[in-house]
């Protein structure tokens, strides 16, 4: 439902004026994203706190060696392209910041099903 309060959204982190965006129930609390930030996002775990959008140096798919494969700008390319291209892929670094295991990486930035492809691929 449309918001009728202020509120900080939770997908970009910015205020959601009222009648921005959508007032919606999540694991028993409320919360607001923008009607934008809905539509741009839709499909993701995107949250600010804790699986933020930062596309200044984006997502790293590393090798092996902690060597850089692929740069990608959003997480969903990067999910794209581990689920779709057979590759040496071990760790994702996220904005140079920290690195994931590729399993971890897809449960918390993809959707269910990109984790379901995910499992079945990777037996
Ligand atoms: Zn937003």
């Amino acid at each position: 439902m449309r918001n009728r309060h202020h509120g900080a959204c939770y997908r970009c982190g910015k205020h959601c004026k009222p009648g921005e965006g959508h007032f919606e129930r999540h694991k028993g609390k409320w919360r607001h994203q923008h009607a934008a930030c809905a539509v741009k996002y839709r499909h993701t775990n995107v949250h600010f706190q804790t699986n933020p959008i930062d596309t200044s140096q984006g997502f790293h798919l590393l090798g092996l060696y902690f060597e850089i494969l692929k740069q990608h700008e959003t997480a969903k390319e990067a999910i794209e392209e581990l689920l779709n291209t057979d590759s040496n892929v071990l760790m994702v670094g996220i904005n140079n910041h920290h690195t994931l295991p590729v399993e971890v990486f897809i449960e918390r930035y993809g959707t269910e099903e990109d984790f379901v492809s995910w499992k079945r691929i990777s037996k």
